[in-house]
């Protein structure tokens, strides 16, 4: 359970309310192409402003690295927020984020007003959790509030560093919401409980098989992390993505399956090609073969079709699915069918009662781009890292600083 306070146990009328929010959205020449952080923010927002608080809003956007840089200005987002809120979110336009043209805002703020702060990450201690802007921040209001699930793993100003300088310091909806599902999930799954990881390298993910194999009934593995996999049991992998340093660690993990009695299931299959196509989508000669006898001039980009129909029926008889990571090069529509059959698997597990999530980043934006609909899962998480982290077992130290 969260043990936590949360938005519920306030009551935040005629106060000062600074909510991290999570509104690093993909941009392009100043349109936001992928809105889902600021719709998931919402709930939050509406109590608040419900409640009669002055809702301050803050949140990073890319990495400016500690100086203003106006493509990646937050006032994009205040107009957008405006538009789904039905009411005006200011946007407190500042290059210093809290100086004179934010405090006047503030200052100027009724019950119920919304204003948004500038990216909290033109300032260079944000990233660092200093001491000076943490205070600034925390001067700002009388609540903090932390919804921003996608930082919930970093210790940042902007999420750790100003509760150390506000006396109420509570979880928000959607943070709330992730833990609960993930939570959920992870420790108290109904089974057959299946994890899939796919994604480019083993290195990034070692710690989040070694703590998955101790809790599931069967451990998926695809993507560029399966040919270490495949080299370590004595195949051949081509030009495929391969770290040679892993093959140890990949044996010990189907050792560590075996004793557990976890079935740790890999392609059987893939498909291969001379090289990437240019542009992605050009006609590309691609050939499918055994997943341990890619020849010597070819790499494995997406895992083949017995592969496909292997993942997809073993997570369509499962009770509890969590995801991350895609099966290949699914930004290559000739690589994509891997990554669409377990999506697939996921929805026709959900339609059969099963509880699925999908981690955030990459396996959140494949199923978006390629067209499956938001309720065939039973979450889509707003945060790749911090749900990396939650199935590494790891404490988010965004959440431990909280009353
Ligand atoms: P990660 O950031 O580790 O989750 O990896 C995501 C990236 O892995 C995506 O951009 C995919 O294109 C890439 N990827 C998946 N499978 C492969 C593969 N077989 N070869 C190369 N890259 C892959």
């Amino acid at each position: 359970m969260l043990n936590k306070k949360t938005v519920d146990d306030i009551n935040v009328k005629g106060k000062r309310v600074l909510v991290r929010c999570d509104f690093n959205v993909p941009l392009i020449d100043g349109k936001i192409t992928d809105e889902n952080r600021l719709v998931a923010a919402l709930p939050t927002i509406k109590k608040l402003i419900a409640d009669g608080g002055k809702v301050i809003l803050c949140s990073h956007l890319g990495k400016p690295k500690g100086e203003p840089k106006p493509e990646l200005s937050l006032a994009p987002v205040a107009v957008r927020l405006s538009e789904l809120l039905g009411q005006e979110v200011k946007f407190a336009a500042d290059p210093e984020v809290v100086g004179p043209n934010a405090k006047a805002a503030v200052e100027a703020m009724k019950d119920g007003d919304v204003i948004l702060l500038e990216n909290t990450r033109y300032r260079a201690e944000e990233t660092k959790n200093g001491e000076e802007f943490s205070k600034e921040l925390a001067s700002l209001c009388d609540v903090f509030v932390n919804d921003a699930f996608g930082t919930a793993h970093r210790a940042h100003c902007s999420n750790v560093g100003v509760t150390k300088y506000v006396d109420t310091a509570v979880v928000g909806y959607l943070m709330e919401k992730e833990i609960a599902f993930l939570g959920n999930a992870v420790n108290n799954p109904e089974r057959p409980f299946v994890a899939i990881l796919g994604g480019s390298k083993v290195s990034s993910k070692i710690s989040v098989i070694d703590n998955l194999i101790d809790k599931v009934d069967v451990l998926i593995i695809g993507g560029g992390m399966a040919y270490t996999f495949a080299k370590a049991a004595g195949g051949t992998v081509g030009d495929s993505l391969l770290e040679m340093d892993y093959l140890d660690y990949a044996n010990k993990m189907k050792e560590k399956a075996a004793a557990k009695g976890v079935k740790l299931l890999l392609p059987v299959d893939t498909t291969i090609a001379a090289a990437f196509p240019n542009p992605i989508d050009a006609e590309i000669a691609v050939e499918v073969v055994d997943s341990k006898a890619i020849p010597a001039d070819k790499m494995g980009l997406d895992i083949g079709p017995d592969s496909q129909k292997l993942f997809h029926d073993k997570i369509v008889d499962s009770k509890t699915v969590v995801w991350n990571g895609p099966m290949g090069v699914f930004e290559v529509p000739a690589f994509a069918a891997g990554t669409e059959a377990v999506a697939q698997g996921l929805v026709d597990a959900t339609a059969a009662g099963a509880f699925t999530i999908v981690g955030g980043g990459d396996s959140a934006s494949a199923v978006r781009n390629l067209g499956f609909p938001e309720d065939g899962f039973s979450h889509i998480s707003t945060g790749g890292g911090a749900s990396l982290e939650f199935l590494e077992g790891k404490e988010l130290l965004g959440l431990k600083v909280l009353d």
